[in-house]
């Protein structure tokens, strides 16, 4: 079982002190000790961007991958092994530039799995260019005139892509975080949280105060959540009020549940004696 000595932060942490990952890696690290998740049988994936340190952040298994491919090496870890529990993480430039395709297609595939996407709408990592969820007017690096095109609407789309599990968080409310964390990771099908996460350097639009003077939670306004037309509506609020919280959560069969010969031959319990993937580990050299 994951426990506390496992998610001991290390003495080194890069991030810039105030960045929304802390109220993310916080949040994550509760909901794995409340859902009593075994260490063995978790693992953890992530992409390119501040957000990627995560794995080196939480002591169990992770594998810190390209950018923009997080969805890909995390399918690939649960086509090879449905019993282990995996949960992706990805920054906003990360999954909804360069991994748009992988998003859009996971979501309807539905695969059984846990998507985090620590959307601060700019380039952190990079010192401050623009992204697809920056908003319009934003003047930075890239665009020192302003963001021309609207910004990009994840929750929308996941919805409309048939998304079985849909929700968004906020960095600065690690308690409601944590209780959509865990719940997104008990989910059966894939489970999309986009969590606001103020990026104190880059970001001097959407700050802590902006997002606490809009925010407000579902859960306060009676919303049902297997009302896929009414997620959609409260998706597509933006503006001076902005909703936080499960948007819908409506089970599905997953990708697995079709797939009876995953279920009969899993490919990690076929014989490993004969297969010799030194080849393939000299490209990671
Ligand atoms: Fe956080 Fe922004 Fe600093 Fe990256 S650049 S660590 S997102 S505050």
């Amino acid at each position: 079982m994951v426990t506390l000595d496992d998610l001991k932060t290390p003495k080194t942490n890069t991030w810039c002190p105030g960045c929304g990952n802390f109220g993310i890696l916080m949040a994550f690290k509760k909901a794995l000790i409340e859902l009593g998740l075994e260490r063995e049988e978790t693992v953890l994936v992530s992409g390119i961007g501040c957000h990627g340190k995560m794995v080196n952040y939480v002591n169990i298994n992770g594998f810190h991958g390209i950018h923009g491919r997080v969805l890909p090496v995390a399918q690939g870890i649960k086509l090879a092994n449905p019993d282990l529990k995996v949960i992706g993480f990805a920054g906003d430039a990360d999954q909804y530039n360069e991994g748009w395709g992988h998003f859009a297609h996971a979501i309807r595939t539905n695969i059984d799995m846990t998507l985090i996407v620590h959307d601060n709408m700019v380039l952190g990592l990079t010192t401050g260019q623009a992204t697809s969820t920056s908003q319009q007017g934003f003047k930075s690096k890239s665009t020192p005139f302003g963001v021309i095109p609207p910004m990009l609407n994840p929750l929308t789309h996941a919805i409309v892509s048939n998304g079985s599990f849909v929700a968004r968080g906020f960095a600065g409310d690690m308690l409601h975080l944590k209780g959509i964390i865990m719940k997104a990771i008990s989910h059966k099908g894939f489970a999309f949280v986009d969590v606001f996460q103020p990026c104190v350097s880059f970001n001097y639009l959407n700050t802590y105060d902006w997002f606490r003077d809009r925010i407000y939670k579902l859960e306060e306004e009676s919303h049902d959540v297997t009302d896929q037309k009414g997620a959609l509506e409260k998706a597509f609020e933006w503006g001076d009020r902005i909703p936080i919280g499960i948007f819908y959560n409506k089970e599905r069969p997953t990708y697995h549940d079709s797939l009876q010969h995953v279920k009969d031959v899993q490919l990690t319990n076929l014989p490993k004696e004969n297969v010799d993937i030194s080849e393939t580990l000299k490209e990671f050299m």
